[in-house]
């Protein structure tokens, strides 16, 4: 097996371009644990861990560069969004970025043990598209989109709607790496909850994320570990949306949040397998919705944002 590791991100994305079936690797807890079970042996790796630009964050300034996707896709003002490297940790995204987006680190928190989450990393949760995986509903809640680059056509943003494609299946194609997700800070209050046969070292059962967007009378959803792909629940947001007395900031009937459940239920379409069955999970899944809303409608009525503290 061959082992490219390009010190930067554009050789990284030359050797990508070159060599198409070398597997990337960063924190590698997906990728290791499948070589080492011989579920995979691919030709080459690409070791991502000296492209130190994927290890840090900031505040963006503008749009997203692009190149080979003229206009940028969608078509978003992305300025004061947080660009986050592919490979930042999720014990920094805990750490550094808990109280920009309460969501996504409470979700980091639930990854693995701490040694997973020294070396996990959204990207490779990205990358393995597993519907279980952790980061997918708070990055479905909050209109989080992809940054993928190659060589050849350069930057193409992927909103997360649109980059699950089925069971660990993404939208990348095979030259291309992820550098970054985009997603803006909360902009209300963010939970997210999860089943597993116990608290720690779990893969969801299932699990749920909610996001307020207060100033466009807005609620994101995203669900997880209950279909083939983790995806939103339209028709429960679009309902809640409009439900909700935004203005006011009246108390959340239970009829409301019953019926919230309900839709987000009707969204999933789980199996049955070791970890739980498709009844279970549904059930699950509407508990989880109504639960997280009724959290999230308080901090909101409150006028206060959780925030994770590190
Ligand atoms: C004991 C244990 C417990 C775990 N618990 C959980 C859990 O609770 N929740 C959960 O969600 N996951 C869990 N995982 C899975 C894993 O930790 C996560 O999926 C993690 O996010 C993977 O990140 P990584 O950086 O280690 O990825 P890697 O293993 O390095 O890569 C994973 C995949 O992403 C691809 N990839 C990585 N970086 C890029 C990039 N920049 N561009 C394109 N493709 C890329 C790789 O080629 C590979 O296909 C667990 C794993 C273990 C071993």
């Amino acid at each position: 097996m061959d082992f490219l590791r390009p010190a930067t991100w554009e050789d990284a994305l030359a050797a990508k371009a070159e060599h198409r079936d070398a597997l990337p690797i960063q924190g590698g807890t997906d990728v290791m644990v499948e070589i080492n079970f011989d579920v995979h042996r691919p030709p080459a790796l690409l070791d991502l861990n000296r492209v130190t630009d994927l290890t840090t964050w900031d505040i963006a300034d503008g749009p997203a560069a692009s190149r080979g996707d003229d206009p940028p896709h969608p078509p978003v003002d992305m300025r004061g969004w947080l660009r986050i490297g592919a490979g930042v940790p999720y014990v920094r995204l805990i750490k550094e970025l808990g109280d920009k987006l309460p969501g996504l680190a409470q979700a980091s928190r639930t990854v693995g043990s701490p040694q997973i989450r020294n070396r996990g990393s959204v990207g490779g949760n990205l990358g393995a598209a597993s519907p279980a995986g952790d980061s997918h509903p708070p990055l479905l809640a909050g209109d989080a989109v992809i940054e993928a680059q190659s060589a050849a056509r350069g930057t193409r943003m992927i909103p997360a709607t649109e980059f699950y494609l089925g069971v660990k299946r993404n939208a990348l194609e095979d030259d291309e790496l992820i550098r970054a997700f985009w997603t803006a800070p909360a902009p209300g209050p963010q939970y997210f909850s999860k089943i597993g046969t116990r608290n720690a070292m779990v893969i969801a059962v299932c699990s749920f994320a909610i996001a307020l967007h207060p100033e466009e009378r807005r609620v994101g959803t995203g669900v997880g570990s209950a279909a083939p792909t983790p995806r939103r629940a339209t028709a429960a947001e679009e309902f809640l949306s409009a439900e909700l007395d935004w203005e006011g900031r009246g108390p959340l009937s239970i009829a409301t949040a019953q019926r919230f459940g309900e839709l987000v239920k009707e969204a999933a379409s789980p199996i049955d397998d070791v970890r739980g069955t498709a009844d279970y999970r549904k059930h699950a899944i509407s508990v989880m919705a109504r639960r997280t809303l009724t959290w999230a409608w308080s901090d909101f009525r409150d006028g206060t944002i959780r925030k994770e503290a590190s």
